[in-house]
This record gives C-alpha cells, structure tokens and sequence, in this order.
C-alpha cells in the first residue's frame, strides 16, 4: 500500500479549520486536524509546500517511521506550526490504519478503559446572574461538569466571556478578505480579578452545591506568586481544577504555586512537545496534562505523553475547544476511551453546520462522550460543502492593561 495523494483542505463553517487528507493507492482516505487558531495558513504552507511531497509513495502504515522523520528530518524542532502539521499526517494516518483494519481507532490502543468519555462544558457570563444562568443551561443540555468564567467588574471584555475571534464579514462578492479583520482589544487588571473571583465560586458553590465539578480558566495572566495566593484562597471552593494559572513556559515558576496550594493545577494546551512538560511531571507540578491532539504531534506523542504522566499519578484532560475541529475532537476520544489516565475531555460543541461539514460517528450524551464505533477516526468531511464556506481571516484577542501594556492573553 502507498500513498498516492495528500490534499489541505481549509473551509470555515463558522470558524476556520484545517483539515489533512491523505488518499492511498487502494483508495482508503484518512484526515488529520491541523488547525492552528489564528494562525491557520502557516500550516497550510508547511504542509503543502513541505510535507506533502514528502509523503507521496510512502507505506502509509509506518506511521512511527513517518513522524520521527518529519519531526527530526526537518531539522528545525518543535513549535506549534511544525507540530500541528505533523499532528495531521500522523492522526490521517491512524484513521487509515483503523479503517483497513476494519476496527475503531481506540480498538489499535487496546481497547476501552472505559464505557463513556466524561466532559465538562464551558459556562459563562458577564456577571454573577448571568454566569448562574449558563451554569443552569449547561447542565441542562447533560453535562456534569462545568468551566465558570465572568466578566470582571470595571473590565469591559475578558477571556471566555464573549465570542473572543474576530471573524471579517463577507464581502459581496462573498470572498471574505478584509483587512478590518484585526485582533480584539481585550482589557485586564490582576488585581481586580483576583478579588472578583472568590466572590464567583462563592456564588456558584451556593447556587449548585458542593458536589458539582467547577473549573476555572486564568488563561497564563498571573504570576506564580499571584497564583500561589489565588490558588490557596479558593482551596475552600473545591475546584476540579485551576488551569493555567501561569505561563507555563516557566517551568520552574509552578513550584512557588505548588508549594502554598492543594488547588488542583492543569496546564499544557500550548504545549508543544513532551520536553515542554518535563520538570512539570517530573516535580508533580500539575495534576492534568492539557496538550491537544491537534497541537502536540499527534495521537503517537500524546500516547507517550499519557503513559509518562501516569508515573506521576498526572491525569489526561485534552484540550477541546470549538477551534479543534470534530477530526482532532474524534482522535481525541478514541485516545481518551483507551488510556487508563484519563481524566476529563474540554467539549464545548459544534454549530450545525460545522456538524454537517465533518460528518462524524462520535456521539455527546449525558455530559458524555463516545468516539462512536465506524472503522477509523469515523469522520468524513463533505469537502463540497466545505468548500462552499471559504477560509475567513481572524485572530484570537490581545489583551492590555489599562495603561495600554500589553499583557498575556
Ligand atoms: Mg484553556
């Protein structure tokens, strides 16, 4: 069996998605997520332009083989573009492998360790009533655990609180390429949300009690000394977990938070590579590993990744927001079904007709997941419909502080 085609194909059904899909000589397809939010086009390039020749004629079930040597034949390691091109080869490549096999994906990693994938969703509001009310329509539609964010009084716009990427309206000759498509200006003070936050919890924890799963996103703006506090000052809140408390490219800095709190501690969906990770796990820094399929090489690293954490007691949670697209969201739940260190999958949904672009057998019930049980990753894309939903420039928000310094977004 050899490869014979590899085509990128970039729609945007509500938001833009990058989508891999490699053709064998015997006709059997597989697709691989490279999406790259904000910076979607760096990887079509990287893939086009270096990758797919690179692939014509190879045996597409060496896939081990392919990777390492995309990885270490391009010299230049690492980094999100470079990884979220490599994570598409090596997840089509998986989803070919099952479906010649005749099996689920999760089947090739030796079968379930569990019946269903349990998720949390995202509440949010931009204030207390309003975030109460999410929480409520959250539960209502099945789920069981719940990520709470607000706005922050005297903050007119803050992560997770509103849509967050700028998409350019479509021009009347319906191509939407508009230069007006530039970043959200978002707005932030520490110090304000620190003290608003406790406030939050207190509020949440009174209206739903103690034993609802409550997460919560500081999304890399505190130091780890303002960490270190925050964490120890909502202990009694009971927190599933507290993510990305701190930029965590400063590996070291997780010592301070971990050394004044019990709050659990998640991070890693910027994470590249397992060497991004390594004094985290090693030291016990963190009690969920963040990286997405999409963003980390692939289902063959995040494997690793897994199996390495489970030395430390770390559990998996795979980032799942709606800029993963239902590929990397299927590859997702076919590794979340098999490892045994699973702890929790982001799900936060799809818009119809994102649905109807990528046509998938994974199922949400119950505040649950199940990668479904078609031969593959068991996603196919509708590349006509896809088509007719071209690419559309955006970029996830900045952020400042009030007196116009840039801050970590
Ligand atoms: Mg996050």
């Amino acid at each position: 069996m050899e490869i014979v085609d590899a085509t990128v194909i970039v729609s945007s059904p509500g938001r833009n998605f990058v989508t891999l899909k490699i053709t064998t000589d015997e006709g059997v397809t597989g697709l691989g997520d490279a999406t790259l939010n904000g910076r979607e086009l760096s990887v079509v390039s990287y893939l086009r332009d270096h990758v797919v020749p690179l692939l014509i004629g190879l045996d597409p079930h060496r896939i081990e083989d392919t990777w390492q040597s995309l990885y270490r034949g391009a010299y230049w390691r690492r980094g999100p573009v470079t990884m979220a091109a490599i994570a598409a080869v090596d997840v089509a490549l998986w989803d070919i492998k099952a479906k010649v096999a005749g099996l689920p994906l999760y089947q090739l990693f030796g079968g379930a360790s569990r019946d269903r994938v349990r998720t949390y969703g995202h509440a949010n509001g931009r204030d207390i009533p309003e975030l109460l009310d999410s929480v409520r329509a959250r539960l209502a539609e099945g789920y069981r655990s719940v990520r709470v964010q607000t706005g922050v009084p005297g903050l007119e716009t803050v992560y997770g609180v509103h849509a967050g990427t700028a998409i350019a309206p479509a021009t009347a000759d319906g191509v939407r390429v508009d230069a007006r498509a530039l970043p959200v200006v978002e707005d932030w003070d520490t110090g304000r949300y620190m003290r608003h936050l406790p406030r939050v919890l207190e509020a949440v924890r009174a209206e739903f009690g103690p034993d609802l799963p409550l997460l919560h996103d500081a999304h890399h703006r505190l130091t780890p000394q303002q960490a270190a506090r925050l964490g120890r000052e909502i202990e009694r809140y009971d927190l599933f977990w507290l993510e990305d408390c701190t930029p965590a490219e400063d590996q070291s800095g997780l010592r301070l938070v971990r050394q004044h709190t019990t709050t659990p501690l998640a991070i890693g969906e910027v994470f590249n590579t397992v060497f991004d990770y390594q004094t985290l796990i090693d030291e016990r820094l963190i009690d969920y590993v963040r990286s997405a399929v999409t963003h980390f090489g692939g289902v063959s690293p995040l494997r690793k990744l897994f199996d390495y954490a489970a030395t430390r007691q770390i559990k998996s949670a795979i980032h799942g927001p709606e800029d993963i697209s239902p590929v990397g969201m299927a590859a997702a739940i076919h590794l979340d079904l098999a490892i045994h260190n699973f702890g929790i999958q982001e799900y936060s949904g799809y818009t119809p007709l994102t649905h109807e672009v990528f046509r998938h057998a994974f199922t949400f019930d119950d505040g649950h997941l199940h990668p479904g049980e078609a031969p593959g990753i068991g996603v196919e894309l509708d590349e006509e419909l896809a088509a007719a939903h071209p690419y559309s420039p955006a970029y996830l928000p900045v952020n400042r502080l009030a007196d116009g310094t840039v801050h970590d977004w």
